[in-house]
Formats: structure tokens, C-alpha cells, sequence
């Protein structure tokens, strides 16, 4: 049995974790946190009886009765968090928690030598090297969550790290795929909501409009797999079938499918290395299935640009990406910023910093700091 604890369990990723430990032999559930739903946490505690529940918005914890329990643990804020990402019963972490907010709690479990079912990449984007370093010294494992990322991951099984030549992330080009510039100038929110083929959470569903999740996934991959910037490529998908993809020294390229459903990368994740019965979906092949690739366009969807730029100036930028990117988006659901100025912000913030190559991690905590007070100047 594997002890299971989920950080952000309310979440999208997080709900669907607990159905694949529901339906998956083998796995346990230890621990789950959420944030705000508190009425949601609550009745996964009674649907799932973890040993251990954090509440990690401590105000609103302190104002909510949940119910005593001799058996169950109750912790709050982010001490209990940390305290759930490295509790020695814990064998593997799913680290759920959109945005920033996961860094200190996915650090957390990685210092604490776990195995890390790594949803949260916007860690890996922030501090890509210092988490990656952090992992070796510690002996943790990270496993990608992200569909991309275990695709990747997946298909790498079929040759050697010194094998590959690059790696090519699909992207489903999101519900925008087909607007022109001066069309993209005016869509709103809902529009932006509205994904093809994802149901996520809402800053992930507004990155994948934008296509600042794909970047923030080429900053990923950089990082998880250890690559040279120019050794990875973007192609759009619409379909989401094709995960992603490798291509080897010998030019053979190797592909994972399936349909677009989340509980198979984290099923893959928390069984590793093995392939078990599970509540994914399956490919039906008794229907035609197409298949389409096409070049992403750079011009329409400048977000990519910035992820590649990113990858290959490493130090602060990540960071300065990340928050300006979050604090923009809040603002976009918020209809204080246009669509188009959502990526526009998060340039003129990366032009104003200043880099540092090597930071540590506080240094890039103050700047994330930073980067929410400029971009708060430049939305207001
Ligand atoms: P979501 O908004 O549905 O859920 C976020 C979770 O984080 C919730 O449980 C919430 O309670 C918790 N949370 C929010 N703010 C918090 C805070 N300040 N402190 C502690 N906890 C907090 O998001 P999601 O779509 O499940 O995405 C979660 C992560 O997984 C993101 O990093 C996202 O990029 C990544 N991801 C998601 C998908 C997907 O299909 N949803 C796919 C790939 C990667
Ligand atoms: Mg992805």
C-alpha cells in the first residue's frame, strides 16, 4: 500500500486524484487540504476518512466547525501544509495547489525526500533549478502530473536520456486557436473559460487561452528533464490526443495517446512504474479518429515566446514570469485588464527586473514579491 496525501484535494486535479486512489488497488489515502471550499473538504473527510486534513486559509478555518474526530487529525494554515507534505507516513505527495501558493508545501515534501506527483508546475517555473537541486540532495522523485510532461516521461522509457534530440509538447491551442489578432483584442472572460477539450481550474484554463500555460510548460520540461532550451518544440494539436511527444537521435519520434482526462497522467504518477486498471477512459478505435499537427503562430500567441525566452535565461525570470502572470490573470477574471494584456504585462515586467543568475530561494521569493507590486502599478 502507498500513503497518498493530496495538497489542494478541492481542486480539479485534486478531485480527480481522490477518485483514481478510490478506484486504483494499492493506493491509500493519507491526507487532503483545501483552501476555500471548506463545505467541499468537509465532505471529502466524510466520503474518504483521511487520517489527516489540513485547512490551509487559516482565517476561515478558525471561523468553520468542522467536526471533532478522535481519528481524523485536523491542521491549519501553511505550517499544516508542510506539516502534511512530510508527514513520515506519507510515501507519496500529490502536490495539487494552483499557483505560487504550492511552492513552500511541494518544497516541503521534496526536503523531505518523497515521492512528488508534481501537478504545481508553476514551482518548477519559479524555481526550476533550485526545487530540481533541492530533489538530488534529498533523494526525491519527481513525477509529472502534467499530461505533457508524463507523456514526455512515458515515451522516454523507450530510449536514453543521451538519446534524445528534443521533445515536442502538443498543445491543444485552446478555445482561441482560430481568432485573429484584432478578434483576440475583444473576448471575455466566459469565452476564455469556455476550454475545448480541458475541464480545469481557472487560472489554468485562462493560461491555456492565452497559450502561457504551454510556455510555463516549456520552462517545466527544461527543468524535469534536464534540456537544452532548443531541444524542445511546441506543436498545436486541437485534438488532445497526442500527449506529447519524443524524438530521438535516430529520428524515430515516439508518442503517448489517450483521451483527454487527467485521472490517467495522475494515475501513472502515483503508480509508477506500474501500469494498473484504473478509471481512465479508453481510446475508441471503432470510430474514426483524426489526428491534426500544425505549427503554433508566434505572432497571435506571444506567451511562447516568453516561455522559451525564460528557459533559456533561467536565474530570476522565472519567477518574475509567474507572479507577473498570476497577478495578471487574476485581473483579467476580475475585467480590469484586456485579454491581449494579460501577456503584454508580463513582458514589460520581465524588461524591468533586475536578473539575477543565481539566486536563492528567498531572493526569488522577494522578487515574486516584486513582480505583484509592479504589475499592481501597471494594472491600476
Ligand atoms: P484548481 O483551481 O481547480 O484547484 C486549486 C487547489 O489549490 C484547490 O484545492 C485550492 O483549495 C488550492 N489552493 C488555492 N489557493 C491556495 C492557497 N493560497 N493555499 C493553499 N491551497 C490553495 O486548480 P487545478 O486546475 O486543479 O490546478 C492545480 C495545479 O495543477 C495547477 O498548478 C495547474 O497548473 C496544474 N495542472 C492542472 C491540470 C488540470 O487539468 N486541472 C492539468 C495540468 C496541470
Ligand atoms: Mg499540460
Amino acid at each position: 500500500m502507498k500513503n497518498i496525501a493530496i495538497l489542494g484535494s478541492t481542486g480539479s486535479i485534486g478531485r480527480n486524484g481522490l477518485e483514481v486512489i478510490q478506484q486504483v488497488s494499492g493506493l491509500k489515502l493519507f491526507g487532503i487540504s483545501g483552501h476555500r471550499r471548506l463545505d467541499l473538504l468537509e465532505s471529502q473527510v466524510q466520503k474518504y476518512s483521511p487520517a489527516m486534513v489540513v485547512a490551509s486559509d487559516q482565517e476561515l478555518a478558525s471561523s468553520y466547525n468542522f467536526p471533532r474526530s478522535e481519528v481524523i487529525r485536523y491542521t491549519e494554515g501553511k505550517s499544516g501544509l508542510k506539516e502534511l507534505a512530510s508527514h513520515p507516513e506519507v510515501d507519496t505527495v500529490l502536490a495539487a495547489i494552483v499557483g505560487r501558493a504550492g511552492l513552500e508545501s511541494t518544497w516541503s515534501a521534496i526536503e523531505a525526500g518523497k515521492t512528488v506527483a508534481l501537478a504545481n508546475k508553476e514551482t518548477l517555473v519559479l524555481a526550476g533549478a533550485q526545487v530540481m537541486k533541492m530533489a538530488q540532495e534529498s533523494n526525491a522523485t519527481i513525477l509529472p502530473v502534467d499530461s505533457e510532461h508524463s507523456a514526455v516521461f512515458q515515451a522516454l522509457q523507450t530510449g536514453q536520456p543521451k538519446e534524445i534530440n528534443r521533445i515536442i509538447l502538443t498543445a491543444s491551442g485552446g478555445p482561441f486557436r482560430n481568432l485573429n489578432s484584432e478578434q483576440l483584442k475583444s473576448v471575455t472572460v466566459e469565452q476564455a473559460l469556455s476550454h475545448p477539450n480541458w475541464d480545469m481550474g481557472q487560472k489554468i484554463t485562462i493560461d491555456s487561452a492565452t497559450m502561457m500555460n504551454k510556455a510555463l510548460e516549456i520552462i517545466e520540461a527544461r527543468w524535469l528533464f534536464g534540456l537544452e532550451p532548443d531541444q524542445i518544440d511546441v506543436v498545436i494539436h486541437p485534438q488532445s490526443i497526442i500527449h506529447s511527444m519524443v524524438e530521438f537521435d535516430d529520428s524515430s519520434v515516439v508518442a503517448q495517446l489517450s483521451p483527454p482526462d487527467m485521472k490517467l497522467p495522475i494515475q501513472y504518477a502515483l503508480t509508477y512504474p506500474d501500469r494498473i486498471l484504473g478509471p481512465a477512459p479508453r481510446l475508441d478505435f471503432s470510430q474514426a479518429i483524426s489526428l491534426e499537427l500544425e505549427p503554433p503562430d508566434l505572432d497571435r500567441f506571444p506567451a511562447l515566446e516568453l516561455g522559451f525566452e525564460v528557459a533559456r535565461q533561467g536565474g530570476t525570470t522565472g519567477a518574475v514570469l509567474n507572479a507577473a502572470n498570476e497577478m495578471a490573470v487574476s485581473a483579467f477574471l476580475q475585467q480590469k485588464i484586456s485579454f491581449n494584456d494579460i501577456v503584454t504585462a508580463c513582458r514589460e515586467i520581465l524588461n524591468q527586473h533586475e536578473f539575477e543568475t543565481n539566486p536563492s530561494l528567498e531572493q526569488l521569493i522577494s522578487i515574486d514579491l516584486w513582480a505583484r507590486k509592479e504589475i499592481s502599478k501597471w494594472i491600476a
